[in-house]
C-alpha cells in the first residue's frame, strides 16, 4: 500500500492526537495535585487509543467510520480502525482553539441544511474536504432523523453505506430483529473490507464494556453523596473515552482510576471547585464546545453536574458465554438501550418517570435542559419534563436553545448569564 495514501486517512484524528498531547503537559507540567483529575486521566487513556488508531491506519487498517449509536466493540470482530463520527465531531470542537465551524460552513455551502445535528456535520464536512477516507460506514437507522438524513451524503463520496434497520419499539420481538440486522450489517462489512468476522474476538472486547459497567454504576452510586465527590468535567471526558476506546481495556482502567479518586473525595466529604451549593442534573447533552463551562460551573456557581445522559441510564452488560444467537440478542439489547437511543427512540413516558426518580434519588435541585437544535425528535419533551418535574419534585428546570458542537447559535457568554441568573433564583 503505498504509505501516503494511508497516512493521509485519518488527518483528524492526528489533530486529536496533537491537542490532547498538548493538554494532557500542560495538566500534568502546570497544574498541582487533584486539580482536572478527569483530563488528566482522560487524556492519557484517550491519547493511547487515538495513538493505537493512527498506528493501524498507517499500516493500512481500514477505517470503518461509525455513528456512536453502533457500538465500536462489535466493530473488533475485525482488523479496522472504528471512527465515531460524532464523537470526532464534538471532541474536536472542544479541542481546537477555533473549533470545527468552518466544516459546518464548508457541508452548509454544498447544500446541507443548516439546522442538521454538527455531530455529524464535523466529521462530514472533513470528510468533503479529504481529511478522511472512509472505506465504509455503518450506522443504525436512529437514534434519529438527522442520522438518516444526514448520512447518505457519504455515499457521494463513493463510500459505501450500511443501515442496519433499529426498530422503533423497545420489546423482544424488536431485540430479535434488530440483532439479525446487526449480524447481516457486520457480514456486509466483512464483504466490503474483505474480511470475515472474527466473532470469538468480539467477546473478548465486549468483556472489557461488562468490567466497565460494573465501575461505572459504583460511581454512579457515589453521586448520591453530598457534596458529589466527580467533578463536572468528568462527564465530559467519560463520553470521550466511550469514543475512542468502548471495548478496550483502556476504558476499564480510565474508569477504575477515577473510581479510586471518587473514594477519597467520597470519604473526605469533599467537594470538587468550591462548595457545592447547587445539585443539578443535565438529562440531556453537555455543551461540547467550550468545555470550561464545566469548570466556570464548579468553582463560580458551586454547581455540581450530577450527570449528562451519556453517564446515568448503562445499559445492562452482553451475556459473553452464550451461543452466537444470544449474544447478538443481547448486543441488540444492549445497543437499543444506550443513553440516547433510548431516549430518542422511545415513548417518552419512561424518560420523564426516570428524570423524576432521579431527581428524588441525587437529591437534585434543579435540571438544566440544553435543547440541541438537531435534536428535533426531542423538541416537545423539555416542557412536559418541566410541569413533571415541579409536580413531582417541588424543582425547576432552565432550559437553554442551542447548538451544543456551534458555538455561533448561542454564545458561551449567554450561557454563562443564563445559568448565573438561574443560580441565583435558587440559593
Ligand atoms: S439524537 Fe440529537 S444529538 Fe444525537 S445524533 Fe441525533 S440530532 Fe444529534
Amino acid at each position: 500500500m503505498n504509505s501516503n495514501i494511508a497516512n493521509n486517512k485519518i488527518i483528524p484524528y492526528e489533530m486529536v492526537l496533537k491537542s490532547i498531547r498538548s493538554t494532557g503537559e500542560l495538566v500534568e507540567r502546570i497544574l498541582p495535585n487533584g486539580e482536572l483529575d478527569a483530563l488528566r486521566i482522560g487524556s492519557k487513556y484517550i491519547g493511547n487509543a487515538v495513538r493505537d488508531a493512527v498506528e493501524k491506519a498507517k499500516e493500512g487498517w481500514p477505517i470503518i467510520g461509525h455513528h456512536f449509536a453502533f457500538q465500536r466493540e462489535y466493530l473488533y470482530c475485525f482488523d479496522c480502525v472504528p471512527v465515531c463520527v460524532e464523537g470526532t465531531s464534538y471532541l474536536l470542537s472542544a479541542l481546537l482553539p477555533d473549533g470545527i465551524e468552518r466544516y459546518y460552513d464548508l457541508m452548509a455551502n454544498w447544500g446541507h441544511p443548516f439546522h442538521t445535528c454538527s455531530s455529524q456535520k464535523g466529521v462530514m464536512g472533513m470528510t468533503l474536504d479529504n481529511l478522511f477516507q472512509f472505506d465504509a460506514i455503518i450506522t443504525p437507522t436512529a437514534p434519529c432523523d438527522n442520522t438518516y438524513a444526514s448520512y447518505p451524503f457519504f455515499e457521494s463520496k463513493n463510500i459505501p453505506l450500511i443501515l442496519p434497520d433499529l426498530p422503533f419499539l423497545h420489546e423482544e420481538k424488536s431485540y430479535k430483529y434488530y440483532a439479525e440486522q446487526i449480524k447481516l450489517s457486520l457480514e456486509r462489512l466483512g464483504e466490503i473490507i474483505g474480511q470475515k468476522p472474527d466473532y470469538e474476538r468480539m467477546r473478548n472486547h465486549i468483556k472489557y464494556e461488562n468490567e466497565t459497567y460494573k465501575v461505572q454504576m459504583e460511581l454512579l452510586e457515589l453521586r448520591k453523596a453530598t457534596p458529589c465527590p466527580v467533578e463536572n468535567l468528568f462527564n465530559a471526558i467519560s463520553a470521550g473515552i466511550a469514543v475512542f476506546a468502548s471495548g478496550t481495556q483502556d476504558k476499564l482502567k480510565f474508569y477504575q482510576e477515577y473510581l479510586e479518586i471518587a473514594k477519597k473525595r467520597y470519604k473526605r466529604k469533599q467537594s470538587y471547585g468550591i462548595d457545592e451549593k447547587i445539585r443539578s442534573i443535565w438529562p440531556y447533552m453537555l455543551i461540547f464546545f467550550d468545555l470550561s463551562l464545566c469548570e466556570f460551573l464548579d468553582r463560580e456557581l458551586g454547581m455540581t453536574i450530577l450527570f449528562d445522559i451519556f453517564n446515568y441510564n448503562f445499559s445492562e452488560p452482553v451475556d459473553v458465554s452464550s451461543d452466537l444467537d444470544s449474544l447478538f440478542y443481547d448486543m441488540a439489547r444492549r445497543g437499543m438501550n444506550m443513553p440516547m437511543m433510548k431516549e430518542s427512540t422511545d415513548f417518552y413516558y419512561s424518560f420523564i418517570e426516570n428524570c423524576v426518580n432521579m431527581a428524588k434519588d441525587y437529591s437534585a435541585d434543579c435540571y438544566v435542559f440544553t435543547s440541541h437544535v438537531g435534536c428535533k425528535q426531542f423538541g416537545s419533551v423539555p416542557q412536559i419534563l418541566r410541569e413533571a418535574l415541579r409536580e413531582e419534585c417541588g424543582i425547576p428546570m432552565l432550559m437553554i436553545d442551542l447548538d451544543v458542537g456551534d458555538k455561533r447559535f448561542t454564545s458561551m457568554k449567554i450561557i454563562k448569564d443564563k445559568l448565573s441568573i438561574f443560580a441565583k433564583t435558587l440559593l
